[in-house]
């Protein structure tokens, strides 16, 4: 009760002395500020903005390659030079992301697994924004149809490596950061040594095993992967393995069937998708780097481009049961090494290894040259397309009969008719895009008393190659 007056007399003057302290700290600090700018100026040795400028690793064996935490022109002081400032002013003017996320950010490395679809912006995206040290690993060419979603490369690059592609890229846009180039695919014989060297790491690659393998690496060395999908007209994306959020594998334990993943009729996608997803994943690594905002941790985005709908769904976090990541995984780099994702998911780790079936006797077989033979002799045959009518819309042989192999049975009768129409001694013959699907319409046909059914070896694929080097390929 008593003495309440006093004590507010005693709060003013604390809070006074409080405010002059401060304001003499401010002048302090812009003193010292001055000084040390003075000082960074006096001196005759060049000091100052000492750029990481783009240093190649082709080897992926530097050791010290993206740890040696690069200046990237800051100060030491944690200021920045003029160009720096000029050059990131409206990252600068973030109240949430200010000097501090700029420094964190280009103290960061960052590994880009992929410099495909969703490759390109990602790398584009962390090396405009100055992240330290911006690492790209894969072991493709570019090819010209890459180019309708792979903006990094340009048409002068084809043929060439794609990590010089869009190293090259990067640096033209940044030369102030350090690019590291790793031009080989990731495998688990030298993932380690290439994942070891960055801070975060964003998986922008298309397969399956690779996932596993670059889930299963960041866990061994507790490194957070911010993980993107895009195929078709949609898209999705999560972070794993960090701030409790699960890895790859407390999602997915066992790998989903190989049928799923062996069609030849592959799926296509709209070029725009993986860039959506792509600097999403840029947007998250950024975050990461930085420690602004909260990143996409135990919740996944899932892109749905025709609706124009973006959703996102809670995940389980991490698995106190995961045989990788949980308490007690006994998963070691030693396994890691050892470990045959290819033979776990039944996938390829490559595109260009176009799965292959074997489903037929030799008998119920012939080669594309073969093939061409037996037309240029007059000798009586159906030809029948089994892949998907958008397909057979991007190029046919003529003439040919199409019956996507997914409705094949229901239209026995029309495939009847046709056969009868081109001779009571006619072969039928079966053809899709890589030799797959119309091994297995053969089989269904034989089953259904088509006897005479045979598949062309390869398909398209085979046709392009051996016979008409002119065949559109897609
Ligand atoms: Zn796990």
């Amino acid at each position: 009760m008593g003495g309440g007056g006093g004590g507010g007399g005693r709060r003013e003057a604390i809070e006074r002395e409080l405010k002059k302290l401060r304001a003499e700290r401010e002048d302090l600090d812009g003193r010292i500020r001055l000084l040390e700018s003075q000082l960074e100026a006096t001196p005759a040795g060049v000091s100052g903005a000492a750029a990481g400028i783009g240093v190649e690793d082709g080897a992926c064996g530097g050791s010290v390659a993206c740890q040696s935490r690069v200046s990237n022109g800051f100060k030491l002081d944690g200021g920045l030079p003029a160009d720096m400032v000029y050059r990131y002013s409206r990252h600068l003017l973030l109240p949430d992301f200010g000097v501090e996320g700029q420094r964190k950010l280009s103290q960061s490395s960052i590994l880009v697994v992929g410099a495909g679809g969703l490759g390109s912006p990602v790398a584009l995206y962390l090396a405009a924004c100055g992240v330290g040290c911006l690492g790209i690993v894969d072991g493709d060419d570019v090819e010209l149809n890459n180019l309708h979603r792979q903006i990094i490369h340009k048409e002068a690059y084809v043929g060439q490596s794609k990590v010089k592609s869009a190293a090259d890229a990067c640096r033209e846009i940044n030369s102030s950061i350090k690019v590291v180039e790793h031009h080989h695919t990731l495998k688990p014989c030298n993932a380690l040594e290439v994942v070891r060297k960055y801070d975060i790491v964003v998986d922008a690659t298309d397969n399956l095993p690779t996932r596993y393998m670059i889930s299963d690496c960041c866990v061994l060395l507790s490194k957070p992967l911010v993980s993107g999908a895009a195929l078709g007209l949609e898209g999705q994306l999560t972070v794993y393995h960090h701030n409790g959020s699960p890895c790859y594998r407390c999602l997915f334990p066992s790998p989903p069937p190989v049928a799923a993943c062996q069609r030849c009729s592959d799926s296509g996608v709209l070029g725009v998708v993986p860039g959506v997803i792509g600097c999403l994943q840029a947007l998250e690594a950024i975050k990461i780097a930085t420690g602004v905002g909260e990143p996409l941790c135990g919740r996944m985005l899932l892109f749905d481009a025709l609706s124009a709908r973006v959703r996102i769904v809670k995940i389980r976090g991490s698995s106190p049961d995961c045989t990788h990541c949980g308490k007690n995984s006994v998963f070691t780099e030693q396994d890691f090494q050892k470990f045959d994702y290819e033979n776990f998911t039944q996938s390829p780790m490559s595109d260009k290894a176009a799965p292959s079936v074997n489903l037929l006797p030799e008998s119920a077989r012939i080669t594309c040259r073969d093939y061409k033979k037996l037309v240029d002799n007059g000798e009586p045959h159906l030809l029948l397309d089994v892949r998907p009518a958008h397909h057979f819309q991007i190029a046919s042989i003529s003439p040919s009969l199409n019956i996507p192999l997914s409705m094949l049975e229901e239209k026995l009768s029309t495939l009847e008719t046709s056969l009868k129409e081109t001779g009571e001694a006619s072969t039928l013959v079966v053809l899709c895009r890589r030799g797959n699907d119309s091994q297995r319409a053969v089989k269904l046909l034989h089953e259904k008393g088509f006897a005479s059914a045979k598949d062309i070896i390869g398909g398209l694929q085979a046709w392009g190659q051996d016979v008409d080097p002119h065949f559109p390929v897609y």
